[in-house]
């Protein structure tokens, strides 16, 4: 019997719980449930997980203590499931050290796909000694970091210094969101203005570079109220 990627599912509603075990059941995961953060936390360590879905809204406890404690001895790839209009609580969770958030109602695929890019991430050593990948392609984008070339369908596109950078830093991290803050603080540094007028102007130039249609973009997604995410779809 192979070992299956086991995930642990945070959820206090049965029915998105049940759907979400459902799913990741029929697509070969193992699934583990709780509803309360107490046993979250004696989940993860006698189980220990591959990753973690985990609800804000928890009857005994706040979801982001759920969070800060498991971050203070774990590095378990955790995604929040979160409610629509609760762009704060997205953006505190990630500061805390989750690795992404799902919205609900969401669907399957999109499930699927969050759980997948939080798998690759955490397989790749943060440091070490394997060579880091040099090149990232998604539909007709791709990038060469050793070049610090970008092309859209085989024309190479002009970025400025600063362009270069935000995009070569959202596809280092593509399928994952990143927070405006954390851009500009790994742009501009940790004394940069906290307002994100400054992204939003290069991310503008950016798109006009290199999607179709700045206004319905296809590599580098908005998560309104939240940040960007570089799409890493085939
Ligand atoms: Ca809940």
């Amino acid at each position: 019997m192979a070992n299956k990627v086991t995930i642990l599912i945070v959820e206090d509603e049965r029915a998105i719980s049940n759907f979400i075990s459902t799913v990741l059941t029929a697509n070969g995961y193992r699934t583990i449930k709780t509803e309360t953060g107490r046993e979250t936390l004696s989940l993860i360590t006698s189980h220990c997980p591959d990753v973690v879905l985990l609800d804000l809204g928890l009857p005994d406890m706040d979801g982001l203590e759920v969070l800060k404690s498991v971050r203070e001895w774990s590095n378990i790839p955790i995604i929040i499931v979160s409610a629509r209009g609760y762009e704060r609580e997205k953006v505190e969770a990630l500061d805390l050290g989750a690795d992404d958030y799902i919205t609900k109602p969401f669907g399957t695929s999109e499930l699927l796909a969050r759980i997948r890019t939080a798998l690759r991430h955490n397989s790749k050593p943060e440091t070490g000694d394997s060579v880091p990948s040099t090149k990232f392609t998604t539909g007709g984008f791709a990038i060469d970091f050793d070049k610090r070339m970008v092309w859209v369908d085989g024309t190479d596109i002009h970025l400025t210094q600063i362009e270069y950078k935000i995009v070569a830093l959202l596809c280092r991290c593509a399928g994952r969101v990143l927070t405006y803050d954390s851009i500009i603080e790994q742009i501009w540094g940790p004394f940069a203005a906290g307002d994100n007028q400054i992204l939003r102007v290069n991310m503008a130039n950016i798109r006009r570079k290199i999607e179709k249609n700045p206004a319905e973009p296809r590599y580098i997604l908005t998560e309104v109220g939240v940040g960007y995410r570089m799409s890493d779809a085939e």
